[in-house]
């Protein structure tokens, strides 16, 4: 196969690899004390945010530059390495000013071809550097594939990547779904590249990372990149989905590591794919009924009947034949609609009596 990228292997010995540490950086107390608190757990892996890409501009974005000092001492008093987040040219200029081992370019950063060439430009000359390459916000394996080749063309050689999900809009079970199949075709595409998973920002939610972590060892993921606080009530950025660094010791214990490879077509891959595929069902489901509340408030504003029955003979007799044509059965497909429409019908229903929350 055509050789896509030139890697040497990561200078990491813990299997699976465990990045964990705030999501930003907010004072030298919080840095500090948290990634004493990971020592003591046994991670030896450090990451915090210093420039934080965040969607809207009244959100903290970050500490910068005077961050890199308490970087620099939690490598000192830890003998952690310390990872950061870097978008362009001075980021990475400091940061190897300041001695960090470990850049990762974020999920917006990786969509954007000028900015990843612009830290690659920067990276030049840099071969210790270790750097792991976020999935750019849309699941384009290409695009994926193109930031790490640039950053590789620039003689980085230790590389990695990480799944942490892809936005969508609406409303989701997780923050940013998964898409487990992109990491796979990128494992297929270069086997040789670790790729690991960024559990807190795919769930968006702590009580999401323990089933998110698994699934990711599941299908032989080389490691967990996790959002771990010292008081995760009290963040600044990304509260939610932050652990404390004793409940991230108990995750760790309590997952069962596989030794295998990720998967190409094996059983656990299919089924990971068949559990992504459920919740897209849910969730367009959910899609579905939300415009159907719309139309039992348009109904009830205008005085129209909740059931109208020749609306939903013509869509049973279309979808009945849609799903034919792609080989389901006519009987399976009848009563799959037939269920969504009985519960389209209870929505409105309530929303006639007017409870709108059901
Ligand atoms: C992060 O890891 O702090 C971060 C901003 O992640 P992402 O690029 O995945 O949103
Ligand atoms: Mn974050």
């Amino acid at each position: 196969m055509h050789q896509l990228l030139n890697l040497t292997s990561l200078p990491f010995s813990s299997i699976p690899i465990i990045i964990a540490g705030p999501c930003s950086a907010e004072t030298q107390q919080q840095t500090i004390e948290t990634s004493k608190q990971l020592k003591a757990n046994g991670v030896k892996l450090f990451r915090a945010g210093l420039w934080k890409p965040r969607t809207l501009p009244s959100a903290f974005e970050g500490v910068g530059r005077i961050g890199l000092k308490w970087l620099q001492q939690v490598k000192q008093e830890t003998g952690m390495l310390v990872a950061t987040e870097v978008a362009n040219r001075e980021h990475v200029e400091l940061c190897i000013d300041a001695g960090i081992d470990i850049f990762w370019i974020g999920a917006r950063t990786t969509t954007n071809p000028f900015a990843v060439q612009e830290i690659a430009d920067a990276l030049a000359g840099h071969d210790d550097k270790i750097v792991f390459v976020k999935n750019p916000v849309n699941p384009d394996v290409d695009l994926w594939i193109g930031a790490l080749q640039r950053i590789n063309n620039a003689g980085v050689t230790k590389l990695g990547a990480i799944l942490r999900g892809f936005g969508t809009e609406g409303k989701h079970i997780y923050r940013n779904m998964p898409e487990w199949h992109v990491a796979i075709e990128l494992h297929r595409r270069i086997p040789e590249l670790p790729i690991l998973c960024d559990p807190s920002h795919m769930g968006g939610k702590r009580k999401y990372i323990p089933t998110l972590s698994q699934q990711a060892l599941d299908m032989g993921f080389d490691g967990l990149f996790i959002e771990t606080h010292c008081e995760p009530e009290n963040a600044l950025s990304d509260s939610e989905q932050q652990i404390t660094p004793n409940d991230l010791a108990t995750l760790i214990k309590s997952l069962i590591v596989r030794r295998m490879m990720l998967p190409d077509k094996t059983l656990d891959a299919l089924r990971r794919q068949i559990d992504e595929c459920d919740n897209s069902l849910i969730e367009i489901l959910n899609k579905r009924m939300n415009i159907s509340r719309q139309i039992g408030i348009f109904k009830k504003e205008n005085n129209v009947q909740v059931v109208q029955t020749n609306r939903f003979d013509e869509i049973l007799k279309l979808r009945i034949n849609q799903a034919h044509e792609m080989g389901m059965s006519r009987d399976f497909m009848k009563r799959v609609m037939t269920a969504i429409h009985q519960e389209s019908v209870r929505q409105q229903i309530d929303i006639m009596n007017n409870n709108q929350n059901t």
